[in-house]
């Protein structure tokens, strides 16, 4: 509004204009002032963080100071010439919106009257009429009794109806919100539930398969007498079913563990990330050697990085995406590992040419059991539970997963870590202790 009546003081000689320059350039002073004013104790506020209780009083003197500049500025325009009084409309929404019931057709009625008061103080003459465009007809119009009385009532219903339209709206909206705060907050709770009912049979699962799963392969091994082959190869079957389920088991408690965890600042320790990864390579060589997959890897050449982190987690953060690498890889296939260091932070890439990931799944595969279907054909026995692992990991070590699709086929793992240059300075991840 302050640039509205700066435009017209300037544009209004040009285009022959009546106006009283000096009220407009008055209004916008005031509304200048007040809006620093407001600005300021908003900041005030924010910064003593108390603004919910601070806000109302607020909205409504900014409305009673815009009320009173539009006031003026209908006069200067001559009200009933231009439809400025619609602008009035603006300031009645904004309170509605904000302000309880009451107040918002208090300070409707207050509209009302300060859209009212130039045609009413005009046809007083208290003040003398005004008119834009210079009209002959203003003057008489305003003079007569029955048009400033039919005037000012239209004024008064129309912004008591434009009100009630408003707040019947608003009411109904903050009565959605209401309900669907309620519907999010009781599902919050089921799913809370479920999950600890799920956590619970889970636990109560874990012993009884393990011993399922070693009884078996006791049966198997023969340590109760010799079995016919077909029954060994049921019992052999039997294991691997029983296995998976033990796996997928310790990954969903591993997984709710990793949400839920605190963990101390002391498990975080500063080590050698290129020794660390060699470990881990050595161990993915004896799953890859079963699958004819080749491991390279170029840690050796590479300059020594070093990183913080607990190394149990950051062994099955790497486990699974090598194992994924392995798996999803075809035989002969290869996978590749190497480490780029950048200013402050360290990427490990793990880089396979096997089955890929269409490119409009990207998004999904860090979902709990999330598994896309060529990746469900070519290996049955996943569980969609390691990536969502991996991102709960790389959180807890504030750590940053991505994942590319390269051009010539495969998927690229690449898991960002801060990097250390002081191996003996131990703590938590980017010096800040970690509560998750
Ligand atoms: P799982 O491997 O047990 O299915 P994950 O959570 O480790 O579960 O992976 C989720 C899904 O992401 C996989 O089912 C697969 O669709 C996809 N995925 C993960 N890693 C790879 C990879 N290296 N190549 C192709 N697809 C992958």
């Amino acid at each position: 509004m302050v640039a509205g009546c700066l435009v017209a003081v300037l544009v209004g000689d040009r285009l022959a204009l009546h106006l009283e320059k000096g009220i407009l350039i008055g209004v916008a002073l005031l509304l200048a002032v007040a809006n620093l004013i407001f600005t300021w104790v908003i900041r005030a506020f924010k910064n003593r963080q108390t603004e919910s209780c601070g806000v109302r009083p607020l909205v409504i003197s900014q409305t009673l100071v815009d009320l009173f500049a539009l006031s003026c500025v209908s006069y200067v325009l001559g009200g009933i010439e231009l439809p400025v009084l619609v602008l009035f409309l603006g300031e009645i929404i904004i309170v509605t919106l904000f302000c309880h019931r009451k107040v918002s057709l208090l300070i409707t009625l207050v509209a009302a009257c300060f859209a009212a008061l130039p045609l009413l103080l005009e046809h007083r003459g208290v003040i003398p009429p005004l008119s834009l465009f210079g009209s002959p007809y203003q003057e008489s119009l305003i003079a007569d009794p029955r048009f400033a009385g039919a005037y000012m009532t239209f004024l008064l219903l129309a912004f008591l109806f434009f009100w009630y339209l408003v707040s019947e709206i608003t009411v109904s909206l903050r009565l959605r919100e209401l309900q669907l705060q309620r519907a999010h907050e009781k599902l919050l709770l089921l799913d809370r539930e479920k999950t600890r009912a799920t956590l619970l049979a889970t636990h109560e699962l874990k012993a009884p398969l393990a011993a399922i799963s070693s009884y078996v392969y006791t049966l198997r091994d023969g340590y109760c007498g010799e079995l016919p082959e077909q029954a060994r190869q049921v019992v052999e079957r039997i294991g691997k079913r029983a296995d998976m389920l033990v796996k997928k088991i310790f990954d969903i408690i591993l997984l709710s563990n990793l949400k839920t965890q605190v963990v101390k600042n002391e498990r975080f320790k500063v080590f050698e990330l290129n020794g660390f990864l060699a470990q881990e390579l050595a161990e993915a060589r004896e799953l890859a050697a079963q699958h004819e997959i080749q491991v390279v890897d170029r840690l050796a050449t590479q300059p020594v990085y070093y990183i913080c982190g607990i190394r149990e987690q950051l062994h099955t953060l790497m486990s699974n995406l090598l194992r994924n690498a392995i798996t999803y890889s075809r035989p002969g296939g290869r996978v590749e590992v190497s480490l780029e260091g950048r200013r402050d932070r360290v990427t490990v890439v793990v880089r396979d040419h096997g089955i890929g990931i269409p490119r409009e799944k990207i998004e999904r595969i860090f979902d709990e059991h999330f598994r896309t279907n060529d990746a469900a054909r070519h290996n049955p026995d996943g569980t969609g539970l390691g990536l969502p692992i991996v991102r709960e990991i790389a959180r807890l070590h504030h750590a940053l997963v991505r994942v590319r699709i390269p051009d010539d086929g495969g998927s690229e793992f690449r898991v960002t870590f801060r990097r250390q240059t002081q191996p003996q300075a131990e703590g938590a991840p980017d010096g800040k202790d970690s509560d998750h």
